[in-house]
């Protein structure tokens, strides 16, 4: 279990990371190419992230719409088992409100079970594409807290059929996930940070945080945390940039900030290949001295690309 890597780990920090499953039509070897590189480093475990269906409109010629049902990234389940089966590490996989009803949630955490997954990451997910606000199945969570409540439940024998009760336990450790500028959506600090502790309160044994790139916004969100009587660990997220064009896209798809000297030393860059190395330097630089103050684990955020992340790993660890 996660907490069990930490509190064996002694003060070490130690390095995970995430990764996407691959698009439809892929191998699952582009997972293991971005995986093999970063072995090295002795990730305790590795995140794989959860796609839910998005809906497409096709036009016919009657004007009439066809709506669609598309999953761009199958394949988080298997993608775990193949992870644990080929590293023999632990593999995360995150699990969503959205798209799922509690039975399917049920399903789902019976299968992860069964394949000998103890770690999950609970999520509400975003709004689908078509949509503004998220929108909870009918029969679904609308908040990441219910689903830790749910997947808690489980741990201690508590299923949806009455029938079942105090049948087998699960055992899961469970994450949640933590914004040091703020949930896009949340009124206030002070509102997201009352509704995270909801989550620890439910269940969740961990944080993982959301990318950011200036520390200052970590710490100040750890205190924040702390302050506000939550005490499990609070992981910090990290991803190197490595175009220029991510100096748009970050912002607009994660809504965080990028500090001006990042930003200016990204625009006077002469290409990609300069980029990438402004953007390990910043996120060595990050890295040591979120080290220096103590973290318990640094996570990366890989998006399946190696190579940036072994360079700022390779300093590290
Ligand atoms: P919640 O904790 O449910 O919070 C959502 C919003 O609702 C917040 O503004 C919160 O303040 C507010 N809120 C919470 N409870 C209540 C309440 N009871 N009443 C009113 N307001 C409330 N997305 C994916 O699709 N797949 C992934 O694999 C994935 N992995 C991620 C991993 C990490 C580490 C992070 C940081 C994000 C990840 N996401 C992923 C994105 C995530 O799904 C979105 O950020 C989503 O918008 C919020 O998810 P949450 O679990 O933080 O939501």
């Amino acid at each position: 279990k996660v907490i069990e890597h930490i509190e064996k780990a002694n003060g070490r920090p130690l390095f995970s990371f995430e990764i996407l499953p691959p698009l439809k039509g892929q191998n699952i070897q582009s997972i293991f190419d971005g995986i093999d590189p970063l072995m090295e480093f002795k990730p305790p475990f590795i995140d794989v992230t959860y796609h839910r269906e998005e809906y497409e409109y096709k036009e016919h010629g009657n004007g009439l719409l066809e709506k669609k049902i598309v999953k761009k990234r199958p394949g988080t389940v298997g993608i775990c088992a193949a992870i644990q089966n080929r590293y023999q590490v632990d593999a995360i996989p995150h699990i969503l409100c959205g798209g799922f009803t509690k039975e399917d949630t049920e399903n789902f955490l019976i299968d992860l079970d069964f394949l000998g997954i103890e770690n999950v990451v609970a999520l509400r997910g975003d709004a689908v594409k078509s949509e503004i606000y998220f929108k909870p199945e009918r029969e679904g969570h609308s908040y990441a807290s219910e689903l830790v409540s749910q997947i808690q439940n489980l741990n201690n024998g508590i299923y949806l059929d009455e029938d079942l009760q105090n049948t087998t336990k699960t055992n899961f450790c469970i994450g949640v996930a933590a914004y040091p500028e703020k949930h896009m959506e949340a009124p206030s600090m002070e509102s997201d940070i009352r509704f995270l502790k909801q989550k620890i309160e439910n269940g969740a044994n961990y944080i993982v945080t959301q990318m950011f790139f200036d520390n200052q916004k970590y710490f100040d969100f750890v205190a924040k945390c702390r302050a506000s009587g939550i005490t499990v660990p609070i992981f910090p997220g990290l991803k190197p940039i490595a175009t220029k064009k991510q100096l748009n896209l970050i912002p607009h798809r994660f809504k965080v900030d990028l500090p001006d000297d990042l930003i200016l030393e990204v625009q006077k860059a002469k290409d990609n290949e300069a980029v990438n190395e402004i953007g390990v330097e910043w996120c060595l630089q990050q890295s040591k001295e979120l080290v220096a103050a103590g973290v318990p684990i640094l996570h990366y955020y890989s998006m399946g690309k190696a190579a940036n992340i072994k360079k700022v790993a390779s300093a590290i660890f």
